[in-house]
């Protein structure tokens, strides 16, 4: 499962940082996960319960998964289409070819740590 290697990616991550800033326990993880990362949201956390609960610096993280949706962008008129889901064609000039912009980050947008 593809989810599973990043959450374990994650977590060496969050023991760099507690390394780092020298911290013993995650209280809270938020992730920013875009819907066109290709990540299964479901899994990812699934994955953070099982390998979290094996560590003890993360033994008591709760994760937090927030979802920025893409942008697209009409190559007929350059209209901006803020839509959770790609939609069939431009509603300014129904052009229907539309290119993805973000949506496709992974980021580890905050940690808190004691
Ligand atoms: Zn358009």
């Amino acid at each position: 499962m593809h989810e599973m290697s990043l959450v374990q990616g994650l977590l060496s991550q969050l023991h760099e940082l507690a390394r780092e800033h020298n911290k013993t326990k995650v209280i809270t993880v938020c992730m920013d996960i875009g819907p066109l990362s290709g990540v299964v949201i479901d899994s990812f956390q699934f994955g953070f319960d099982i390998l979290s609960a094996e560590d003890p610096l993360t033994r008591s993280a709760s994760l937090v998964i927030e979802s920025t949706p893409a942008t697209y962008l009409c190559c007929g008129c350059g209209k901006r289409i803020e839509e959770e889901l790609k939609p069939e064609a431009c509603p300014a000039c129904s052009e229907t070819l539309l290119s993805p912009e973000g949506g496709d980050d992974i980021i580890l947008r905050q940690v808190q740590m004691e």
